[in-house]
């Protein structure tokens, strides 16, 4: 098996994780054993983060889904935003504040569920009045969570301690947009994404009729 970063290892994540013994728990509930946590932050495209959730529907997996209100690269409140919310719902995955410190504004969109956009370690984990936060003490310590940033597992893929159901529970954050888009280092995959950005964007100024002769 290689562990590249496409949706067709992370489903054999997902698949291995099943073959564990573990099951797909909400932010909210006390870790018990076999509980996993699967947490996406969606700092960079919607796209990515709806072809995920669909797969990972097909697969029977719940996730949550952290969405920004304040991203330089999308707008969760213009109708792509409006309609992602609504699809993330509809596939039966949970909706939760991706927060640029110390911005928490939980309006109806959101379950209340926050994670930390490039946290300082100082706030990182304290708690937050009125909502769970994925860094707390209670879902997060290095034994039990491991995260994808910038393609690179600090302890290794976690396929493997998965399948042997290794760990007693885990949180794992998976950013879908590293996943989705090819490419083999992190810089082909960023370009990608911005290659798809830029096909989106000739279609929007079309449909906004904007004349592109
Ligand atoms: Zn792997
Ligand atoms: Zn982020």
């Amino acid at each position: 098996m290689s562990c590249s970063f496409d949706l067709e290892h992370y489903a054999e994540i997902l698949e291995a994780a099943r073959a564990g013994g573990y099951r797909f728990a909400h932010f909210g509930d006390d870790p018990e054993r076999c509980d996993l946590f699967l947490r996406h932050d969606i700092d960079l495209s919607l796209e990515a983060a709806l072809a995920m959730a669909e797969l990972e529907t097909e697969l029977g997996v719940r996730a949550t889904y952290l969405l920004m209100t304040e991203s330089v690269f999308y707008n969760l409140a213009s109708v792509e935003g409006v309609s992602a919310i609504s699809r993330l719902r509809e596939l039966g995955h949970a909706v939760g504040l991706h927060a640029v410190h110390p911005n928490v504004v939980l309006d109806e969109r959101f379950d209340p569920v926050v994670s930390w956009h490039n946290p300082r370690p100082e706030y990182m984990s304290e708690e937050i009045p009125s909502a769970v936060n994925a860094y707390s003490e209670r879902y997060f310590s290095p034994e039990t969570y491991r995260s994808d940033s910038n393609q690179h597992w600090r302890a290794g893929c976690p396929h493997e301690e998965l399948r042997a159901g290794a760990v007693p529970w885990l949180q794992i954050l998976i950013h879908p947009a590293i996943w989705v888009y090819p490419g083999t280092t992190m810089g082909q995959t960023m370009r990608s994404l911005v290659e798809s950005e830029k096909k989106r964007r000739l279609i929007q100024l079309a449909e906004d009729g904007i004349v592109l002769d």
